[in-house]
């Protein structure tokens, strides 16, 4: 199969549009309708009931019981880090394979990111490597972890579900419980996907999700953190609302709180959008069911694992080398047929390139071999 054939292909999925987006918003339920009631309301900001409504929706849809609106994913994420103890100076263990939130979220909580291994298959984070790396460097002292090389704590651990690709949440969940390393899961980009029957984001103590342009719903930016923890979600509302505290009239805040607050006008369009969710996810299913029938048995596409549901987010395809990745999205590029390479891995960037690392053999394939392909709903 030649990349023309390949790019051809996508182009025909898309009506041969002479722009393809990678990835586009689609609005076709309530949008403007909300809107317009939110305008009309005056409740544009931080406080309105699509805020509400939009915490209550996305509790029911994730199986969560709490949730917490917030003006994006990388905000969430730094507050769920801090809400599972994640202090200055601490550490913090993810993949290098993600897009460079994952890893700011981090060092916007103060603490300094390990990358541990992705697995070859799923493109998120690696159980064996998780434990492997612990049975080298992990030391449990008075039910907290320890780092024997650094001699810091391990607070947390925040796993990403790549694409919308579930990783091995569960075993992860093992192992982060019996080392005592609170779980937090980066689920930005798995609203909807399931793992063995049960949504992403109920796995952890704590998760993300990213409701930015390009996600598979979008309030225009925002974030929502969930968690069956009332604790934890009351600490997160407060916190991510200047800890104020309930009062008619007097400002009075107990603690340096964030103004992280969703404003309503994003929730307006949140809440018509999550309304249309199941059919994106089934919509994108059948592009992606287009895709895997074209290339046939062939791996170059990647498919959703057993045992687990992918929202199948982003489509994407492995070539053999990084030179045939090039070429392909020099061609596709060229042809207005938008594609892009998997992201560089966090380490090679200069803010974290000092940061404690295993090895890092499959992302470093993943990363000379993966493209994403164009994956909007079609109309
Ligand atoms: C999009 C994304 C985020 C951050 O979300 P924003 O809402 O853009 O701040 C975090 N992690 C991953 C993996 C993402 O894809």
């Amino acid at each position: 199969m030649t990349h023309q054939e390949i790019i051809s292909f996508i182009k025909n999925q898309f009506n041969n549009q002479e722009r393809i987006a990678l990835h586009q918003p689609f609005f076709g339920g309530k949008e403007k309708e909300y809107l317009n009631r939110c305008i009309d309301s005056t409740f544009v900001s931080s406080v309105g009931p699509f805020v509400d409504q939009f915490e209550e929706d996305i509790k029911k849809y994730s199986g969560t019981d709490y949730a917490v609106a917030v003006v994006n994913g990388t905000a969430g994420l730094q507050v769920a880090l801090q809400l599972v103890g994640v202090k200055r100076d601490e550490e913090v263990i993810t993949q290098a394979l993600s897009f460079i939130a994952t890893s700011n979220a981090i060092h916007f909580a103060g603490a300094n990111p390990i990358y541990i291994d992705v697995d070859y298959d799923t493109m998120g984070m690696s159980p064996t490597s998780l434990l492997n790396f612990l049975e080298c460097y992990g030391e449990i002292r008075t039910n907290e972890c320890y780092n024997k090389k650094s001699g810091k704590r391990i607070a947390a651990c925040l796993p990403m579900h790549t694409f919308g690709f579930p990783c091995r949440i569960d075993e992860i969940s093992k192992i982060c419980h019996d080392w005592a390393i609170p779980l937090v899961e980066d689920a930005a980009e798995a609203l909807g996907s399931e793992y063995k029957g049960k949504k992403i984001g109920s796995f952890g103590e704590i998760a993300v999700f990213s409701f930015n342009g390009n996600k598979i719903v979008t309030s225009g930016g925002g974030g929502v953190i969930v968690t069956n923890s009332q604790h934890l979600a009351k600490r997160a509302k407060h916190l991510t609302t200047t800890a104020k505290l309930p009062h008619p009239y007097e400002f009075i805040h107990d603690e340096s709180g964030y103004n992280f607050r969703m404003p309503n006008i994003n929730a307006a369009l949140i809440c018509a959008q999550l309304e249309q969710l199941d059919s994106f996810i089934e919509n994108k299913r059948a592009l992606a069911k287009s895709y895997s029938n074209f290339f046939a048995f062939n791996p170059i596409f990647r498919t959703e694992m057993t045992d687990t549901k992918a929202n199948y987010w982003l489509n994407c395809l492995e070539f053999s080398s990084l030179n045939e990745r090039n070429s392909f999205l020099e061609l596709a590029n060229q042809q207005g047929v938008m594609c892009r390479p998997i992201w560089t891995l966090s380490y090679l960037l200069p803010m974290y390139q000092n940061c404690q690392r295993d090895n890092q053999e499959n992302a470093e394939i993943l990363y000379d071999r993966i493209v994403n392909i164009p994956s909007s709903f079609r109309n």
